[in-house]
């Protein structure tokens, strides 16, 4: 592997989050009974005409926006000519020489990937091969759904950079609300093309292009492969072909498929029955004001203005449900760190260990417990068994509260702790010839915990244990 660099660029492709289709007014919805969101214009029927959602060109322009693309100020769809049973019209309407983004760019940890391009098309039909003895069916709900491309330039030089890559990406279409990428429901998939060279050389090898690859995992495992294969053959004297290859996720290789296409083979013209698209300096600025705050940015400000570790706040700002939940909770509860210790080390793991990524207690439960407990009503023990009940059996925190904490005052917590020490007469000379006293003292505050049944308060108890113990 060391003789040999490895070059690859992307082309993502993902589906907008808007209501309706992008070139007609059915729905666009994942998982319909087949064929019921369709009309003359998604299927292709001949004469049908489309009208273009608005929606999804701020939606691109926003994708855009996050990876500081240029946007165009003429946008134009062009039809580009192929057949495929899934799409019926025989051309798919996108863009080639005007899309909407031009540019931009993703900084990893140790490289910066530019973008060439990001624009608007139609995503197909969905050919669904039946096990039985009807052969392939056709759903055309999917035609017409709107499709975003994004495409790389060949910045990406290994398998797990171009996941890095995808991963940065994918959370800011979800930061920005432009795409769900749910990557099992075929809504963020990725073309990987990919050449080796000679160590250090500048001229980029052949290529071969893996397409629709739906999962970060195949991602990684096919471009290991396909360079390994590619390296291979250049070591064996052999040359390699520029290709189009299907990656097969259950063998584990990839398979030729077909000579690669070029943009010529398309005959691409602009589309006659859509107007190109002129976008105002103004409407940008609108879309870039709406903007919310992406994961890098995020994570510097819960850094430095609340004091969150780097560690905590990478694991916050990974997923936006979680910032979500974090920015409520602090604005009931408003010490930052403490939120943020208990969302990694009660929450998180929680929910990491069931296997079920639902936080199963609210922003505002959490925040009155977190209260009680700051204000010192209900002892460390008892907030952690409140949140326990909460979780499980989603009961009421204040109702909890009452019969479960704040019942030893600061008066009978005192006599409890003199009658502590007053009949441990042993421990309290250990206390003061030990060479760990330190211990000594925690079993003291066992000892009072055990009493109240947790109701302590600990700060409160441990105060009063070091006066009596003096
Ligand atoms: P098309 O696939 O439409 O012919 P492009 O020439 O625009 O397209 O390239 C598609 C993708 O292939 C881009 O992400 C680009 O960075 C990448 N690419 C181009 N040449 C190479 C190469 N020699 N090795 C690896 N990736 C490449
Ligand atoms: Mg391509
Ligand atoms: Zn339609």
């Amino acid at each position: 592997m060391q003789d040999y660099d490895i070059v690859i660029g992307l082309e993502v492709h993902a589906e907008l989050k808007t209501k309706s289709k992008v070139f007609c007014s059915c729905k666009n919805q994942f998982g319909s009974l087949p064929n019921t969101n369709c009309c003359p214009v998604c299927v292709g029927l001949p004469g049908a005409l489309p009208i273009l959602n608005k929606k999804a060109v701020e939606l691109v322009i926003k994708a855009g926006l996050t990876i500081d693309s240029e946007i165009n100020d003429l946008a134009v769809f062009e039809r580009k000519n192929y057949f495929y049973p899934d799409l019926a019209k025989a051309y798919q309407i996108s863009q080639l020489v005007r899309p909407i983004c031009i540019g931009g760019h993703i900084d990893l940890k140790e490289s910066r990937v530019r973008i060439n391009r990001i624009h608007l098309e139609e995503d197909a039909g969905k050919l669904v091969h039946s096990t039985q003895a009807i052969g392939t069916l056709i759903d055309y709900n999917r035609g017409g759904v709107p499709l975003m491309e994004l495409v790389t330039e060949p910045d990406i030089s290994s398998a797990d950079e171009a996941v890095e890559f995808l991963t940065k990406l994918r959370q800011r279409y979800i930061f920005a609300d432009v795409a769900e990428c749910k990557m099992e429901q075929g809504g963020m998939r990725c073309d990987v093309n990919i050449s080796v060279k000679p160590k250090g050389s500048n001229v980029l090898g052949e290529r071969t292009e893996m397409k629709n690859l739906n999962s970060f995992k195949s991602v990684h495992r096919a471009i290991t492969y396909e360079a390994n294969r590619q390296i291979e053959i250049l070591k064996n004297g052999g040359k390699i072909t520029q290709e189009t290859r299907k990656w097969d996720d259950n063998h584990g290789k990839s398979i030729s498929m077909r000579k690669k296409e070029t943009s010529q083979d398309y005959r691409y013209f602009p589309d006659p029955d859509l107007l190109a698209v002129e976008i105002s300096r103004e409407e940008v600025e609108t879309i870039r004001k709406s903007l919310p705050m992406m994961p890098e940015q995020l994570k510097e400000r819960y850094i430095k203005d609340y004091g969150l570790s780097e560690y905590e706040a990478d694991i916050i700002t990974k997923d936006r449900d979680i910032v979500k939940y974090y920015n409520k909770a602090i604005t009931l509860y408003k010490n930052p760190k403490i939120v943020a210790n208990w969302l990694l080390t009660d929450i998180l793991s929680k929910i990491k260990d069931e296997q079920d990524s639902q936080i199963k207690i609210s922003p505002e439960d959490l925040a009155k417990i977190l209260t009680l407990l700051g204000q010192a009503k209900i002892s460390r023990t008892v907030a952690k068994d409140i949140f326990a009940k909460v979780w499980e059996e989603g009961a009421d925190v204040d109702e909890l509260a009452k019969t479960m904490g704040g019942s030893v005052d600061n008066e009978s917590l005192k006599n409890i702790i003199k009658n502590i020490v007053e009949n441990n007469q042993k421990a309290v000379d250990d206390y003061h010839t030990s060479d760990t006293p330190e211990k000594v003292f925690r079993w003291f505050v066992g000892q009072v915990m055990k009493e109240t049944k947790g109701k302590a308060n600990a700060q409160t108890a441990e105060k009063i244990i070091k006066e009596l113990l003096k």
